[in-house]
């Protein structure tokens, strides 16, 4: 369960695979918004755990982008490639306990059931082993502070999920954790393009016997077609130049009053959006560019 009597500290953890977009400021918004009203502190993290996807020069640029918006970490950027031994160390634990098993199944292997992992096949083609979390023939539920309760069938609808794969890199999942632990992180705030990650993220905490933090979900942008919005064409990086019309739109689509933002230096702006901020205006379900809303996923 989780602690309530934690001090409030959020963040947001960007993956450096491209340069941000309407639908990352908003997840940096809103999680730094959430900290802030809360009288919280607010820390960035770099994800940059998949170095395939990454794209060169895209955390520093990232990085510059939250300045020009205002939006500063409290505490010196933590950059996740440098954390191999937390990592290390928590499967260590987990294998210990027989949490995670080494596991040399192909993505063809897995295909008669979706790619999701249930029991090891019988001759596995894989030519290195992943290590993987055994979930549990168990039903995970937990409350999320903007879509309510959400509940899912951890062996069925997940399967026993990669912590670190077979090509040596971790899993984003095994990362997450340890690290939202290790920095102290109390309320988890993001896309809800994550809320289907969220009780096997639970549950791996929980084994580790770190203290769960509590989970808000913001809405996913969609474009008009109803596609997410990093895949569609209307995922155009936003103009760090210009802040302003980005802030104001990002701040409308999270239910809020945009014209009380008013105009001035990015500080006083970002004031004015804090003492105008009210949680319970969020939108519960995703929403279209001009906020219109798609029912929930
Ligand atoms: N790095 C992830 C992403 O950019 C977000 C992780 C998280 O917020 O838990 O999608």
């Amino acid at each position: 369960m989780p602690d309530k009597t934690r001090p409030y500290r959020g963040r947001f953890a960007p993956s450096p695979t491209g340069r941000l977009h309407l639908g990352s400021l908003l997840a940096a918004l809103g999680s730094w918004l959430f900290a802030r009203h809360h009288g919280g502190e607010w820390l960035v993290r770099v994800e940059d755990l998949d170095p395939p996807r990454e794209i060169r020069g895209a955390a520093a640029e990232q990085l510059r982008t939250l300045a020009a918006f205002g939006l500063h970490s409290d505490l010196p950027v933590v950059w996740q490639s440098w954390r191999h031994d937390l990592y290390a160390a928590a499967l260590k634990t987990l294998i210990a306990s027989d949490d995670a098993f080494a596991c040399r199944c192909s993505r063809s292997d897995l295909f008669a059931s979706d790619g999701l992992h249930h029991a090891c096949v019988a001759q596995p083609s894989g030519r290195t082993k992943a290590y993987r979390l055994r979930l549990p023939d168990r039903e995970l539920s937990f409350d999320d502070a903007i879509r309510g309760r959400y509940s899912q069938s951890l062996q069925r609808e997940v399967g026993d999920v990669v912590l670190r794969r077979a090509d040596g890199f971790w899993a984003y999942q095994l990362a997450v954790v340890v690290d939202d632990a290790a920095q102290g992180i109390s309320d988890v705030v993001r896309g809800a393009d994550l809320i289907d990650s969220t009780p096997r993220q639970i549950f791996l905490t929980e084994r580790l016997g770190l203290p769960v933090p509590r989970y808000a979900h913001l809405p996913l942008l969609r474009d008009d077609a109803g596609n997410k919005l990093g895949k569609s064409l209307a995922s155009l990086p936003i103009d760090a130049a210009d802040p302003l019309p980005a802030l104001r739109h990002v701040y409308a689509l999270l239910g809020q009053p945009a014209s009380a933002l008013g105009h001035g230096r990015m500080e006083i702006v970002l004031q004015r959006a804090l003492t105008n901020f009210d949680p319970d205006r969020v939108p519960t379900s995703d929403i279209g560019l001009d906020g219109s809303s798609f029912a929930a996923v």
